[in-house]
């Protein structure tokens, strides 16, 4: 009884920080190419079609252009969020 009230702080935190990583994962708004030009919704078709290893992720408009992005033509994400 002992070892596991010891345990069950650390399991918490364990389980926290996984939650939070998650959470990060989950933040973006915007996705683009490694080697396109363009940045998209995550929804777009072009970004859907790619291996998720080929994509960047934004959580801004700004973010992605800062890195050289523009607005993909078919999804027509905002220029500024
Ligand atoms: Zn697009």
């Amino acid at each position: 009884m002992i070892r596991r009230n010891r345990a069950f702080p650390a399991l918490i935190l364990i389980a926290a920080l996984l939650l939070v990583s998650v959470a990060l994962a989950l933040d973006y708004k915007y996705v683009a190419l490694k080697r396109g030009k363009k940045y998209h919704y995550p929804t777009c078709e072009y970004a859907q079609r790619v291996d998720s290893r080929l994509l960047l992720y934004f959580n801004s408009a700004k973010e992605a252009q800062a890195a050289g992005y523009k607005p993909c033509n078919t999804c027509k994400p905002p220029i500024t969020d």
